[in-house]
């Protein structure tokens, strides 16, 4: 067995099968020029299966995936990595809004409209990605 890799409950062979299923999967999303880094740290989310930070214009993303990840059922790791996929394509609308309209919508208007603005965003996010997560092989550890 490979030795455990740090802060992530995978091993070395599978960290390096997870990273290239993620590259399949942009490769066939849309997302063949962008970077793609697995982090070795956990969501910030403890109920998040994964989750991703995209860098703002430059094309690149971080990922990020519970100790746990390797044990959720095959269908929803596929599910998860199309969902936080996505995110990549729609992080600018979600950057635009906030860049654009935080500082116009003042404070109280901005804190009762943005949690339902992302929720929103999530809810569609999650939609196209249990639609089109079915088009693609599951992840093969
Ligand atoms: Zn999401």
């Amino acid at each position: 067995m490979d030795k455990k890799q740090k802060h992530l409950g995978l091993s070395n062979k599978d960290f390096k099968i997870l990273s290239k299923y993620l590259g399949y999967l942009a490769d066939n999303m849309g997302l063949r020029d962008w970077t793609l880094i697995i982090s070795h740290e956990e969501p910030d989310s403890k109920d998040a299966w994964a989750s991703v930070k995209p860098v703002y214009g430059r094309r690149s993303a971080t990922f990020f995936f519970s100790k746990d990840f390797r044990d959720v059922p095959l269908e929803n790791q596929r599910a998860a990595c199309v969902h936080e996929l996505l995110h990549c394509h729609l992080d600018n609308i979600d950057s635009l809004v906030v860049n654009e309209f935080r500082t116009a919508l003042g404070e109280v208007f901005w804190n009762g409209w943005y949690p339902g603005f992302k929720l929103v965003l999530e809810h569609g996010i999650d939609a196209v990605a249990e639609a089109w997560a079915e088009k693609f092989p599951l992840i093969r550890w």
